[in-house]
């Protein structure tokens, strides 16, 4: 495939810059085809108006049409072929059978949300009948739903090149609500990016939407992003990476004129903890799905465990950290997203080797290859002392490092968790009996996380309507929104309430014969009927 490395600005491309950089194989630092062109502020601008010249048109688009565009979408992307998955593999190091999960994982995304766009329910049709006689006061025809609004930049990451990037739930859901999106494509898998923009291009053509809906800058340099999220005709943005990345966008929204919200999905610690009844029936096994969970795709998931808690009066406590750490010694060291997440990882790991009170219990046998940008895995461990001395360890290291920490009583537990930060996940390890004396711990855990997991791990999440990959700052920067599931459409749209309107110049799903069979509240009851 020969990338162009233009900014894509609706159907036409552009590169004013002559600044480029390219694609690298991490796995031996080897240069990729296409040189990639950064966008100009001049070419943002460009590609913000003709999102918003579009906006109307595409809002006005029938629920129906919407979801066509999805499976268009959907179907593009199997159409297009292998070379799109080969060059994302190249880009990030990883396995080819795992970019073509990633690409299921999108496809079933876009369809699922077209199923749920076409129901049309998510819209919120809340319907008030006028209430002339009310006491005190009468009451107007009161009618409201959501409605899309407006342009929307989308930052991929760069451990998702294609399920949480161009094809990812930010730009799906975006399109579902009736919004144009503009992407900042990820600069390590610049061809990836390219390549899924040629994808969203046709399945545009496809369905004779406005090709301004969609546009895609490059960019290595902070600046493309920063310019991005000031522009005025932005609305919204969605950011899925690192803490430091999400809250600096974060902070320009913020300083706007007008600020514009800033959906941030970061990082996050998802501690497990491993409760003295589950150690005594399966210590073996919970340490094997620890360290699996750990160390799948070189632990470069924003939900990878990197704090474990135990018991320690207790010898399932010792059988799961032995065996743990036998896991992680034959762990065998695997190449990382880019030379820049390495680098960051091996400063982690160093910085933790460097704590007093911290023990390096067990690091995978094989060493390393610096030039192939290769992780290995690491088992830190400590007491609670060691833990309130050291802060850190309550922020994420991306990559498969992990410390477990030796508690010795329930209310020792509970203070830990009430250390915690806002978290995406928390895995519980117990039986019934344990979540009953635990169930302080369980208590405090449900303010900070996301999604509370029994017997289970971290890593792997399903993409539906009930799943919610969110939860207090700094996992995310809005704790009431998930990025991925049906629910995180709702960034991207607002109330609007009409009051007396004339039946017949209400949107369709608020008219008074529910037109297209939507379920409504209507004066307090939810219902289908009229
Ligand atoms: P990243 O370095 O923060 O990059 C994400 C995007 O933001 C890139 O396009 C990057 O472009 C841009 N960016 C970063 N800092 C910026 C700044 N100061 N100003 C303007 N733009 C900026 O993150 P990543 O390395 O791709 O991803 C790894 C991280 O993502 C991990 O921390 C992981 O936990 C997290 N993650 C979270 C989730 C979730 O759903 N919560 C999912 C996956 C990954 P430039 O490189 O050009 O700056």
């Amino acid at each position: 495939m020969n990338f162009h490395g233009h900014q894509i600005i609706g159907k036409t491309t552009s590169a004013e810059s002559g600044e480029t950089f390219t694609g690298i194989d991490p796995r031996d630092g080897t240069v990729l085809p296409g040189e990639f062109h950064e966008a100009t502020n001049a070419e943002i601008d460009q590609a913000v108006n003709l999102a918003a010249e579009s906006f109307d048109t595409f809002r006005h688009t029938s629920l129906e049409d919407r979801a066509a565009f999805l499976e268009a979408i959907a179907d593009e992307a199997i159409a297009f072929g292998d070379e799109f998955l080969i060059r994302a593999s190249a880009e990030t190091g990883h396995p080819l059978p795992r970019c073509t999960a990633e690409r299921g994982r999108a496809v079933n995304q876009a369809r699922l949300f077209a199923k749920m766009v076409r129901e049309g329910s998510w819209v919120d049709a809340r319907i008030d009948k006028a209430l002339p006689d009310q006491q005190p006061v009468p009451r107007p025809d009161i009618r409201s739903m959501m409605k899309p609004i407006g342009p929307i930049a989308v930052f991929g990451a760069s451990n998702f090149p294609i399920a949480i990037s161009v094809l990812g739930s930010d730009t799906i859901s975006a399109f579902a609500a009736g919004c144009p999106v503009i992407i900042k494509a990820h600069p390590a898998h610049p061809g990836t990016c390219e390549a899924a923009a040629l994808i969203i291009q046709n399945a545009i053509k496809k369905c004779g939407l406005p090709d301004g809906i969609f546009s895609l800058v490059h960019g290595r340099s902070a600046r493309v992003g920063t310019e991005l999220v000031k522009h005025p005709k932005l609305a919204a943005a969605a950011f899925t990476g690192s803490l430091n990345g999400g809250r600096a966008l974060f902070d320009v929204a913020n300083a706007r004129p007008v600020p514009i919200p800033f959906y941030a999905e970061m990082g996050s610690v998802n501690p497990i903890f491993v409760l003295p009844g589950a150690l005594e029936e399966r210590a073996d096994g919970i340490a094997k799905g620890f360290i699996e969970a750990l160390t799948t795709g070189v632990g470069q998931f924003c939900t990878n465990p990197g704090l474990v808690f135990g018991i320690g009066d207790n010898s399932g406590w010792d059988t799961f950290r032995s065996t743990a750490a036998e896991l992680a010694t034959e762990y065998d060291p695997q190449t990382m997203l880019h030379s820049g997440i390495h680098y960051a990882f091996e400063e982690g790991v160093k910085a933790m080797q460097n704590m007093g009170g911290l023990t390096l219990k067990a690091r995978s046998i094989r060493e390393p290859v610096e030039q192939k940008s290769e992780a290995a895995c690491y088992l830190f461990e400590t007491d609670s002392e060691g833990l309130l001395d050291h802060p850190q360890l309550f922020e994420e290291v991306f990559g498969p490092v992990s410390t477990m920490v030796e508690c010795q009583s329930p209310r020792e537990l509970e203070a830990f968790a009430e250390q915690l930060d806002g978290s995406l996940t928390a895995s519980i390890h117990g039986t019934e009996e344990d979540l009953e004396t635990y169930k302080n711990v369980i208590t405090v855990l449900e303010r900070k996380i996301g999604r509370l997991i029994f017997n289970g791990y971290p890593v792997g999440l399903d993409v539906c309507d009930s799943i919610h990959h969110g939860g207090p700052y700094p996992a995310t920067c809005h704790s009431h929104f998930t990025s991925i599931g049906t629910r995180c459409i709702n960034r991207f749209v607002r109330p609007v309430c009409y009051q007396n309107w004339p039946n017949a110049a209400l949107p369709p799903e608020l008219q008074d014969e529910n037109p297209i069979g939507i379920m409504r509240m209507v004066n307090g009851e939810r219902t289908r009927s009229v």
